[in-house]
C-alpha cells in the first residue's frame, strides 16, 4: 500500500500576508484528514511564514524549485541548504520551469541528486506537451524524462517502506487548462511508462514503492476518479490548491 500524497503548488501567487491568511483558513480543514501526506508549496518569499504556521501540524511544506549548488555567486538563485532549512519537499522539473526557464532533464537531474542528498523529498514532474501527445510521442518523452532526469540516483527504502522520491505525471496540456486527462489514460501512462522506467533504473520493488501523483486540472469534482485508479497515488494540484474548500475536498478524497 502506497500512502497517498496531495501537494498544492501555489505557483507565483500569494504575498506573505495572503499566504498567512490562506494557511490559517486551510489548516483546520486539513489537519483532521489522516492517511494522506499533505504538502503546501508556497512561493519562496512565503516559506518562512507558512512553515511557522504549520509547526505542530502534520502538514508538510515544499519549495517550487531550487538550485543545485549549496552556496556561491549565483544571484537570484535559492540553495538547497536554504530550502532544507524550511522545507521537507521540493517540486523539481515542473513544466512551467522547463518551458519558461530553460530547465532540462540534465538540470533536473542535478537538482534531484542534490535534493535527495539534503534529505529533501523531490516531487519530480514529467509529462508530454499537446503536440507530443497528438503525435504519439508520450511514451518516448516521459520515459526519457524519467531515465535522464533520474540518472545516477540511488534510493533507500526507509522503515515505513517508502522512498524519498515522488513523481508527478503532469501532461502539459492538462495544466491550468481545465482539460484534465482521463483517469484511465493517466493511470495507463503511469503503469505502462513511468513504473517500467523506474523499474529499469531502480528495480521492480522500488518501482512499486515510489508514489506517482497525477497533476493537471485536478478539482474537487474529479479527484476521487483519479484516486480510484490503482497506479495513481495522489495529486499535484495547482489552481485548486488556492481555494480552501476545493483543496480540502481533494485531500479528503485521497483519504477515502
Ligand atoms: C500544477 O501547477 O502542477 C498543476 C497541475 O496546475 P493545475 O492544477 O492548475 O492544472
Amino acid at each position: 500500500m502506497r500512502k497517498p500524497v496531495v501537494a498544492g503548488n501555489w505557483k507565483m501567487y500569494k504575498t506573505v500576508a495572503d499566504a498567512r491568511h490562506l494557511v490559517s483558513e486551510m489548516v483546520p480543514g486539513l489537519q483532521p484528514i489522516k492517511g494522506v501526506e499533505k504538502v503546501l508549496c508556497p512561493p519562496f518569499t512565503a516559506l518562512l511564514a507558512v512553515s511557522a504556521l504549520l509547526e505542530g501540524t502534520d502538514i508538510g511544506i515544499g519549495a517550487q524549485n531550487m538550485y543545485w549548488e549549496s552556496s556561491g555567486a549565483f544571484t537570484g538563485e535559492v540553495s538547497p541548504l536554504m530550502v532544507a532549512e524550511l522545507c521537507q519537499y521540493v517540486i523539481l522539473g515542473h513544466s512551467e520551469r522547463r518551458v519558461h526557464f530553460g530547465e532540462t532533464d540534465s538540470t533536473v537531474n542535478k537538482k534531484v541528486l542534490t535534493a535527495l542528498g539534503m534529505g529533501l523529498k523531490p516531487i519530480v514532474c514529467v509529462g508530454e506537451t499537446l503536440d507530443e501527445n497528438e503525435t504519439g510521442m508520450t511514451k518516448e518523452v516521459v520515459s526519457r524524462q524519467i531515465i535522464s532526469g533520474l540518472a545516477d540516483i540511488s534510493l533507500q527504502v526507509d522503515d515505513s517502506k517508502t522512498v524519498d522520491l515522488i513523481i508527478a505525471y503532469e501532461p502539459v496540456w492538462a495544466i491550468g487548462t481545465g482539460r484534465a486527462a482521463t483517469s484511465a489514460g493517466a493511470n495507463g501512462v503511469i503503469a505502462d511508462v513511468i513504473r517500467p522506467a523506474l523499474g529499469t533504473l531502480f528495480g521492480e520493488r522500488i518501482a512499486q514503492i515510489v508514489r506517482v501523483l497525477y497533476g493537471g486540472s485536478v478539482k474537487a469534482d474529479n479527484a476521487a476518479d483519479f484516486f480510484s485508479q490503482p497506479d495513481i497515488d495522489g495529486a499535484l494540484v495547482g489552481g485548486a490548491s488556492l481555494k480552501v474548500s476545493e483543496f480540502i475536498q481533494i485531500t479528503q478524497s485521497a483519504a477515502e
